[in-house]
């Protein structure tokens, strides 16, 4: 318990560094990206400024992505917290959707959430969940590789369980994942949030996630994660 209240405290506190050090670096990297867009229309027959105007631009994108996972992880703590019956299907179907748009990653999602589990919580903060626990199967998933997400219940507790076909997690690192700004991919393509940011939505929902990955990646591949949440008692809208 002691571990995890440090492990609250260590996010909050980090999380409202992010939200300052964010809105201070906001205005000005907005300021650059116009000037480079000026610069980029200004010159346009000079080969030399055009390429260089549009790498700026390019930097200043990858910046701005960077603050607003910032903005979002630290509104994370202090999140007016709304509590409706959310269905486990309609949001794993809506996150499989958004993702679905992006089509440079081929992946199959397959949605086996049962219809009558609901939990209890924010469906906005649990779609994020989703969307954060899904993008990360598609990065680790070979061309074509199948995401499933299912559902599971008890009287008072629902299961989401997620499982892909990727490379899944190396015993070594399995202990950091939750730590903010933890990533193993390249700069640019993960902050290092995404984990971080699930932790504190399910731990606001009072709900526990336990990733499972093959210790043995040769005999098993993939990745399992489960989220247990309350469970919605009321299913009316
Ligand atoms: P990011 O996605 O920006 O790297 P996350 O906190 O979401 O940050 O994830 C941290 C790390 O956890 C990833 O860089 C990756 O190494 C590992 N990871 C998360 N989900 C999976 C998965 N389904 N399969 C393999 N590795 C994963």
């Amino acid at each position: 318990l002691e571990e995890r209240l440090i492990h609250s405290e260590r996010l909050a506190s980090i999380g409202r560094l992010a939200a300052g050090v964010a809105h201070e670096i906001g205005n000005p990297v907005t300021g650059i990206a116009c000037l480079a867009q000026n610069l980029h229309e200004e010159r346009e027959h000079d080969p030399e400024i055009n390429e260089t105007s549009l790498q700026i631009i390019e930097q200043t994108r990858r910046i701005s992505k960077i603050l607003h996972s910032l903005m979002s992880f630290s509104h994370a703590g202090n999140h007016q917290h709304n509590s409706y019956p959310v269905s486990l299907t309609a949001i794993t179907q809506d996150a499989m959707a958004l993702l679905s748009l992006n089509k440079e990653q081929e992946v199959r999602f397959i949605n086996q959430c049962h219809a009558e589990h609901y939990a209890e919580g924010d469906p906005q903060r649990l779609g994020q969940v989703l969307v954060n626990l899904l993008s990360n199967a598609r990065d680790a998933s070979p061309p074509r590789g199948r995401i499933w997400v299912s559902s599971s219940a008890t009287e008072h507790s629902v299961c989401l369980i997620l499982e892909d076909e990727g490379a899944g997690i190396p015993t070594e690192i399995q202990n950091r994942l939750f730590e903010p700004f933890f990533t193993t991919k390249d700069p640019g393509k993960g902050t290092g949030l995404g984990l971080a940011l699930v932790y504190s939505i399910i731990e606001d929902h009072y709900g526990q996630i336990d990733i499972e990955s093959p210790t043995d990646p040769l005999s098993q591949r993939g990745t399992r994660i489960r989220i247990q949440l309350p469970r919605a008692t009321n299913t009316a809208p």
